[in-house]
């Protein structure tokens, strides 16, 4: 018997009896990985004012709600823990460690960036019209809305959140800054300017 991906029919694999010719019917890893993909978007997101209760991938639940005001905004990187807002880096570290300790109870309240969506003008789905002025800065500012996820979790683990940030953080930082020395070197070369 062959067990075939229901989707996109690839032949996973062959199980007994080999002479039978029935198929069984499965799902390759891809296709799953697609099938969430499209689930996700179609998972209704809270309007402004309202909130969702979502599972996130770690088995935690979180509370999905719209960043309506700057003071809620939040950037990838930023934690808001009571209230608080911290951007994650090792050299914030012990300030965040000493913070947590300050606050009462084994549980916090701690916020953080989950997605963020732009919305699209009814008009402007689907086939692109020529006779569209090109978007500026600022109404795609107003067109994009920034979900943010609100959990209670124990304070190591919101330590272990401030750590992980904080080291993803510094990649992205070292990556940003190699990447400008070498966009900076090549100018040099094309210029003829030296490196400083
Ligand atoms: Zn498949």
């Amino acid at each position: 018997m062959k067990i075939i991906c229901s989707r996109c029919k690839i032949l996973l694999g062959e199980q007994e009896p080999f002479d039978n010719p029935a198929e069984i019917k499965a799902k390759c890893t891809d296709c799953i990985t697609k099938e969430k993909e499209e689930a996700s978007r179609f998972t209704p997101k809270p309007l402004p004012g309202q909130k969702q209760e979502i599972t996130l991938e770690n088995g935690l639940k979180g509370v999905l709600w719209v960043a309506e005001n700057k003071k809620d905004k939040l950037l990838l990187g930023d934690l808001a823990v009571s209230g608080k807002k911290f951007f994650c880096t090792k050299s914030g570290r012990e300030k965040f460690q000493e913070y947590l300790k300050s606050l009462k109870g084994e549980d916090v309240e701690v916020s953080l960036l989950h997605s963020m969506t732009v919305k699209l003008d009814p008009a402007q789905r689907g086939r692109k019209k020529k006779e569209n002025p090109p978007k500026t800065e600022e109404s795609k500012k107003n067109h994009s809305i920034d979900y943010n996820c609100t959990m209670r979790v124990p304070k190591y683990y919101v330590q272990l959140m401030f750590n992980d940030m904080a080291e993803r953080m510094d990649k992205v930082i070292t990556f940003l800054a190699k990447a400008s020395y070498e966009a900076y070197e090549k100018d040099c070369q094309n210029t003829g300017k030296s490196l400083k």
